[in-house]
């Protein structure tokens, strides 16, 4: 209780008092003394010849009605008053809990993001070492999803204490930021091993069972750690690289932490916008088709085409497969730069010599996707392209991962006239289990059995093709370079290697200069059959 309540009614009594008293001693001055007096003084009749009882009565109904005229007010005035203190209280008790809401984070009891920004920026401000450590939860919402939000938030108070103590120890802060999501904060100059340390004990405390009812090491925590004397003075800055610093760690595994980095960062950065780049390459159909002549043995002559991908880049650059390919592989991205290749060869080899074939490579990916036969026969039919002069490239690595799957589509593709090789034959697997499970028609012997001129692979290449003649499979030789070995393509051709393509017969060329050279040349234009 407060003195005001203490003295309120104590005061109320003595008013009354005071009123009583002071009315008893004006109206018995009155009805004893003045009022005669006054009456004589006035000059105006006065009959004093009143009873004693009458005197009285008049004494105890002037005081009687002064108390009434006193208490009524009264009473109703400290109502008033009562209802504007008590809401007076009731404001000021709210003001306090909005401004504690507005410091602290009300689950965990934790300072909240505000203030952990503004204690971050004044000890920059005053160019003291800072050190941001990023603290994201591991499998948290698994917890939140399987246990309830209950459960989560009791995990989420459990952890706000370990952090706290940890904190304590370390003359450090802890804050959480959001969600899972907290931080601790130390304002002093530390070793990078002292650091360690620290980040270390708190993924080892995280990672001890929090609630009984939950599964023991179901929890984990990532850590993202800059320093203010390394990173950044910005607070926003130091923040960010905290931030990325986390994901670094929880890309690569989790339950570990990293410092800030800024040559991953650099990486990391430009491996987004080669992503990003890629990702409008393939809207902008600026990954185009260039054409390599496949020549037929013995007579050389053009029987078609290998479709070979080239980012034609908006600076002029030309990017080749083994730059783009596999990010594009990593972004999903190969289905959708397969069927506008596809569209782009149709379209420009529409004017070419009709007997002209053109090979597609596939990867794994899409030739075990149940989708892509379909898709393929669908493009091509809408391409008005003859399925007869379609040829499909594979690898031996797209079958090992789903044989069955492979199976499938190469025989769907196959009962539709359209051909399969097999790629890069001799340096994979080379199961003769593939060659004689699959529908494939033909093999293409890698190029690295040709490389600089070099004879000792020659054994190599013949027992290939002798293989191959059993198995009834046509053989194309890749890589056929340069005039190291004259003989080499009358060789292949006494050995009954088929077709045989590479720099001797032409670069991987636009459509554009394709055609050109299929006008210009007379002897490319003279077609034997593919297949
Ligand atoms: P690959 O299918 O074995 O393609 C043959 C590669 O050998 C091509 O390289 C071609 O330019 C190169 N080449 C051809 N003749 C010669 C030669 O005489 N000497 C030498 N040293 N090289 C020769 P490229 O165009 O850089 O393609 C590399 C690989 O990228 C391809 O190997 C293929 O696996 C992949 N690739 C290319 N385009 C596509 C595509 O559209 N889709 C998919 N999935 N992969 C593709
Ligand atoms: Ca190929
Ligand atoms: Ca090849």
């Amino acid at each position: 209780m407060t003195d005001f309540h203490r003295s309120h009614p104590y005061r109320l009594v003595q008013l009354l008092l005071l009123t009583l008293l002071t009315m008893g001693g004006l109206s018995i001055l009155w009805e004893f003394k003045l009022e005669a007096w006054s009456m004589h003084w006035l000059g105006l009749p006065y009959d004093g010849n009143f009873e004693n009882g009458e005197r009285w009565r008049f004494v105890v109904t002037s005081i009687g009605f002064s108390l009434l005229s006193l208490i009524l007010p009264t009473v109703l005035l400290k109502r008033l008053v009562n209802n504007t203190r008590s809401s007076y209280r009731r404001m000021q008790r709210e003001q306090s809990k909005t401004e504690t809401l507005a410091r602290y984070d009300s689950l965990s009891g934790l300072i909240n993001r505000r203030v952990f920004m503004e204690m971050l920026r004044t000890g920059l401000k005053q160019a003291e070492p800072m050190v941001i450590m990023l603290i994201d939860l591991d499998r948290f919402k698994a917890i939140n999803d399987k246990y309830g939000h209950c459960a989560g938030d009791s995990v989420l108070i459990e952890v706000a204490s370990r952090l706290s103590k940890i904190a304590f120890e370390h003359s450090g802060i802890a804050a959480r930021l959001g969600g899972d999501e907290f931080c601790l904060l130390l304002m002093d100059y530390r070793e990078e091993a002292a650091l360690r340390n620290i980040a270390e004990s708190i993924i080892a405390s995280l990672s001890r069972p929090v609630l009984e009812t939950l599964e023991p090491s179901s929890l984990g925590a990532t850590i993202g750690i800059s320093r203010s004397w390394v990173d950044a003075v910005d607070a926003s800055a130091l923040l960010h690289y905290a931030d990325t610093a986390m994901y670094r760690g929880k890309n690569s595994g989790r339950s570990t932490y990293y410092f800030h980095d800024i040559e991953y960062e650099r990486q990391r950065r430009a491996q987004f916008d080669l992503d990003f780049a890629l990702k409008q390459a393939i809207e902008r159909e600026e990954i185009v088709p260039f054409f390599q002549p496949i020549v037929a043995l013995p007579s050389q002559a053009v029987v078609g085409f290998e479709i070979l991908a080239r980012w034609v880049k908006p600076d002029g650059g030309t990017g080749m497969p083994s730059d783009f390919i596999p990010v594009l592989e990593r972004l999903g991205l190969i289905p959708a730069m397969t069927r506008s290749l596809v569209r782009q060869a149709c379209l420009a080899t529409k004017e070419w010599d009709a007997h002209l074939h053109l090979s597609l490579n596939v990867s794994a990916a899409m030739i075990t996707d149940e989708l892509f036969p379909d898709r393929l026969l669908e493009q091509l039919r809408q391409e008005q392209f003859p399925f007869d002069r379609f040829e499909v490239e594979i690898t031996e690595e797209a079958l090992v991962g789903n044989l069955e799957a492979a199976q499938r589509n190469l025989s769907r593709l196959h009962a539709h006239g359209i051909t399969v090789a097999l790629d890069d034959f001799g340096i994979g697997y080379s199961g003769l289990y593939h060659l004689t499970r699959l529908s494939i028609d033909k093999i293409k012997i890698d190029r690295s059995f040709f490389e600089a001129g070099n004879v000792d692979h020659l054994p190599m290449v013949e027992a290939i093709l002798g293989m191959a003649r059993s198995l009834k499979m046509k053989v194309t030789a890749e890589g056929i370079e340069q005039v190291h070995l004259p003989h080499l393509p009358s060789w292949l051709a006494s050995n009954g290697c088929h077709f045989a393509q590479g720099y001797l017969y032409g670069r991987p060329q636009t459509g554009f200069d394709t055609a050109l050279n299929l006008q210009g040349q007379p002897r490319l234009k003279r077609v034997v059959a593919f297949e």
